[in-house]
């Protein structure tokens, strides 16, 4: 594998100055950064493919159907899937979890249980409360500890005969604790219930196989994975797809169509109606390839490693509290000094040209979980460096004291 120093090479936004000071860039799991190959594919895409996908018999559009055609094949490989009809692409992990909410939600009725956790993303929580009002469906949290881990027992407690489907984070973007999904799929099969896996911070750092899971859903967004923005994953269990009804209708997803009534594709066309963003799913591939290329045990040792130095600097800054200490954890850091505000951590540490994320991450609920209104939140990767790490700790601790 290439050394670190090469690694960084290839991503050139790595390379940018804020405030006159080199960027540490702490925010890869909002979005993390895109290498050359990435960024070339999709000027080639756009240079030579451009034309529309599945529908015209010219050269052109059959050359950017098939690309587009290899990206999924490399997802089912990535994903571990069975079938490419397994593989269905989105906007991102958002839209794949509403697709699910919107599709399979059309075949509950009311009274059915869904189970999240207390530590999701809003993107899975919201769209199957939308589906309260809809179906008239019941959604329950899962509470979870003090170390930011699952309460199995409680999760487990809370299954009933009308339990239809269970959504879970793979990993928390909050607190960076890695789930056992696996465990919890067999839960739910036990109890006759679905599980659909959100993924969108796992991809990035875990060897995921959907398979080996055994989970029914799996959704994640491509700009977190160093791919382009604007797409996502979601894998289903085929018999599970075959069963849903589509999700928006338009080209793309039909059979034929008459005012008599309408056939639609077959799987995963019934579920992309109109046309994809094949430029950017076409470049996705050039990231799959480069993420791919690298030693996954390598890099997740190298995050971890980084992680802990962090962990234990800001842990050791007067006043600091980190949220989130599970042992199994992907490399994401969240705390608070004190009374400070993350807000004016955040404000503070970008003017020393470091990037973190701040405010409630997209989960209030786990913000009311612990008390507070938002976190200070680092969110490492394989590109950055104990350097980085040592500029990140003590600007953290200059912040902390000019706010005090
Ligand atoms: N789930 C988790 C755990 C996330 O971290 C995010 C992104 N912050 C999402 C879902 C939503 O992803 P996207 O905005 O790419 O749809």
């Amino acid at each position: 594998m290439k050394n670190l120093e090469a690694i960084r090479q290839d991503f050139p936004c790595l390379r940018r100055q804020v405030d006159g000071k080199p960027l540490v860039y702490f925010d890869s799991a909002a979005t993390a950064q895109v290498p050359q190959v990435v960024i070339d594919a999709i000027s080639t895409a756009n240079a030579t493919l451009r034309a529309n996908v599945h529908r015209g018999v010219h050269t052109l559009s059959a050359e950017a159907t098939e690309a587009m055609e290899r990206t999924r094949e490399k997802v089912r490989a990535f994903l571990g899937a069975e079938s490419t009809q397994e593989i269905i692409f989105t906007r991102g992990t958002t839209e794949g979890i509403n697709l699910v909410a919107s599709s399979f939600g059309e075949l509950l009725e009311a009274g059915d249980e869904i189970i999240v956790t207390e530590m999701e993303h809003h993107s899975n929580i919201v769209p199957w409360q939308l589906l309260v009002s809809r179906r008239g469906v019941v959604v329950k949290p899962a509470p979870i500890l003090d170390d930011g881990t699952l309460d199995l027992e409680a999760l487990e407690a809370l299954f009933t005969p009308r339990t239809r489907l269970v959504a879970v984070t793979h990993a928390s973007n909050v607190l960076g604790t890695i789930n056992p999904v696996a465990d919890i799929a067999a839960m739910a099969h036990a109890h006759g219930a679905r599980i659909l896996v959100d993924g969108a911070q796992a991809v990035p750092h875990l060897s995921v196989d959907v398979r080996a899971i055994d989970c029914d859903f799996y959704a994640f967004s491509a700009h977190k994975l160093y791919g382009p923005t604007g797409v996502g994953v979601l894998y289903g269990k085929r018999e599970l797809l075959e069963k849903m009804p589509p999700y928006q209708g338009g080209g793309e997803m039909i059979g034929t169509v008459s005012f008599a009534g309408t056939t639609f594709a077959d799987l995963p066309f019934k579920f992309e109606a109109g046309t994809p963003n094949f430029i950017d799913i076409i470049a996705f591939a050039a990231a799959l390839d480069y993420f791919r290329a690298l030693d996954l045990t390598q890099i997740a040792a190298h995050e971890q490693a980084l992680l802990d130095e962090a962990t234990r600097g800001i842990s050791a800054i007067p006043g600091a509290r980190v949220f989130g200490t599970a042992a199994n954890k992907c490399p994401v850091l969240s705390f608070l000094i004190g009374n400070d505000s993350s807000y004016d951590i955040g404000l503070l540490l970008d003017k020393m040209g470091i990037a973190i994320r701040t405010g409630h991450h997209c989960a209030e609920p786990l913000m009311t979980r612990f008390g507070v209104r938002g976190m200070a939140r680092a969110s490492l990767s394989f590109y950055n460096t104990s350097a980085e790490v040592e500029r990140f700790v003590a600007a953290t601790a200059r912040a902390a004291a000019m706010l005090s």
